[in-house]
């Protein structure tokens, strides 16, 4: 019995290690195919770097008959496409070799799922989505920024996520376009998708520089980074972050994100942020 086992299991070992290598040949090939592919070439016939840092997705938040969260006298989804707008002007003066992609430019509603397609149809480099933070009180006794990643959550540790995500309730057939989404929230937070696997670091990089730039050039309190599951970070195929720029329930903050001085700084502060994100790939 033992020297039948034994063989049996020889034989097992022997077919899943043919079946293994067979199955390893068009991976490998697909990669080798994958390097050739991005070996780009300039008009001189020299070789380019691999990654070029062509296009920023600017993803103003809500919108039509999402609201968003709201203030004594704004709404989030208007501040939003102030900052988003000016965000896009400036990064076109600023640092004019980039392409700038607006998810929406005016007061309209546009599913999550369909800011992602945008960005995808549009090879973005990095997906920037815009927001403001609200509190469940009438008056937020908080104040300050938080950038979120997509990343690995627990539920009752995501307090922003599920408010940005709310959105989608007034989007039709949202089970089936989010997984299922609020019906088994076990699931939903444990699936990272490839997509947020493969660009986990990056994300948390670009979220630390630009709270960076908020808490040391402009002295805003902070939150810092955290990983949630923002919905409308999770499928998109480059780093993104989404940026709760302040919150609109608490007066300071209101003020701030309705001038044009608190934009502006919001808007240089992302700047500066990607300049040095961009740098940081530049020396790789
Ligand atoms: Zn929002």
């Amino acid at each position: 019995m033992v020297i039948k086992y034994s063989a049996i299991r020889k034989i097992f070992i022997l077919s899943s290690f043919i079946i293994l290598s067979a199955l390893s040949q068009p991976v490998l090939a697909q990669q080798v195919k994958k390097k050739h592919h991005h070996k780009k070439t300039s008009e001189d016939g020299t070789a380019l770097p691999a990654f070029s840092f062509k296009t920023i997705i600017i993803d103003p938040g809500h919108g039509g008959k999402d609201p968003g969260a709201h203030g004594a006298y704004s709404k989030e989804k208007n501040v939003t496409l102030a900052i988003a707008k000016k965000l896009r002007n400036a990064l076109n003066e600023q640092m004019p070799s980039i392409n700038t992609v607006m998810t929406r430019t005016t007061d309209e509603f546009i599913e999550l799922h369909r800011r992602d397609d945008i960005a995808s149809e549009h090879k973005g480099n990095l997906f920037i989505s815009i927001h403001c933070n609200s509190s469940p009180e009438k008056v937020s006794p908080d104040r300050g920024v938080l950038i979120l990643v997509y990343g690995y959550h627990r539920a009752g540790e995501q307090f922003e996520a599920l408010r940005e995500n709310a959105s989608i309730f007034i989007e039709k057939d949202y089970k089936s376009k989010y997984n299922g989404y609020g019906e088994n929230s076990a699931v939903n937070t444990i699936v990272l998708s490839n997509f947020q696997q493969k660009y986990r670091k990056e994300c948390i990089h670009f979220g630390d520089l630009v709270n960076h730039e908020f808490k040391k050039v402009d002295g805003r309190r902070s939150l810092g980074v955290r990983e949630q599951g923002v919905l409308v970070l999770q499928q998109s195929a480059m780093p993104a972050v989404l940026i709760e720029t302040g919150y609109i329930n608490n007066p300071k903050d209101e003020a701030y994100l309705n001038s044009v001085e608190g934009q502006s700084e919001i808007v240089q502060s992302i700047i500066r942020a990607i300049k040095k994100y961009r740098e940081s790939f530049e020396q790789k």
